[in-house]
């Protein structure tokens, strides 16, 4: 259960852990020498970086949080209620020889757009550059891939308990347009979802027909046949 703060009561039962917000795992060396100021000064006993591209600090008592938080600048985020934990970004054609779309821009783009806003579960992107899916983006709710034509969506995938591989929406779009279907599916999950369902029970409870007829066909500019 999070604290009011956003830090994870950790298994001690005393101390909490504070993740950062980091978009894409982008960081600079002010922000990062910020980020080793506050671990010197809080003596915090473990620092890590975690599977989504952020910096856990662990072991903080609960008298350090909010200064700690205020310290962090902003890196801080205060996560109390079912949001965006990341968007998984790989380097794509910034600096990747095999990428062919720029999954950085828009990795960054959808993570300033939706990581304040609340929905049903938690949501995890992830966007690869190209079909090498460096960002793992068919094990994260929403996936983006880059593909000579475009962009590929993908929908309701996970890696937890019960790993699901996310279902291939629409291929070869162009940018906006993928990032309208993005906007769509996300509405459409946070209208119809219960309450902690995440995007691959979701998908699995109402099937993709269902989605299909809700909301893919009504999509001018997806072709079926381009539809799974
Ligand atoms: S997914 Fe493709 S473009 Fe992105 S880092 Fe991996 S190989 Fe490079």
């Amino acid at each position: 259960m999070p604290h009011h703060t956003g830090a994870i009561l950790q298994r001690d039962g005393k101390t909490f852990a504070v993740v950062t917000r980091v978009p894409g795992g982008f960081i600079t060396p002010e922000a990062l020498e910020n980020l080793a100021a506050v671990g010197r000064n809080y003596k915090v006993p473990m620092m890590k970086l975690t599977s989504g591209q952020r910096f856990m600090l662990i072991g903080i008592p609960e008298k350090d949080l909010a200064a700690l938080y205020r310290d962090l600048g902003p890196l801080a985020e205060k996560e109390t209620a079912p949001c965006v934990k990341y968007v998984q970004i790989c380097l794509g054609t910034d600096v990747c020889t095999y990428g062919v779309q720029d999954s950085t821009g828009l990795g960054l783009e959808l993570e300033k757009k939706y990581h304040q806003e609340e929905f049903p579960a938690k949501i995890k992107f992830g966007v690869s550059g190209c079909l090498r899916c460096c960002g793992e983006n068919y094990t994260r709710d929403v996936g983006l891939i880059g593909t000579t034509k475009g962009w590929s969506v993908v929908f309701g995938g996970n890696s937890g308990r019960r790993p699901a591989i996310g279902t291939l929406i629409a291929e070869n779009l162009s940018r906006s347009d993928a990032l309208d279907l993005v906007d769509r599916l996300l509405d459409y999950y946070r209208e119809h979802a219960q309450p902690k369902e995440r995007t691959a029970r979701f998908l699995e409870r109402i099937g993709f027909e269902r989605l299909k007829s809700d909301l893919l066909t009504l999509l001018p500019y997806i072709r079926l046949s381009e539809v799974r």
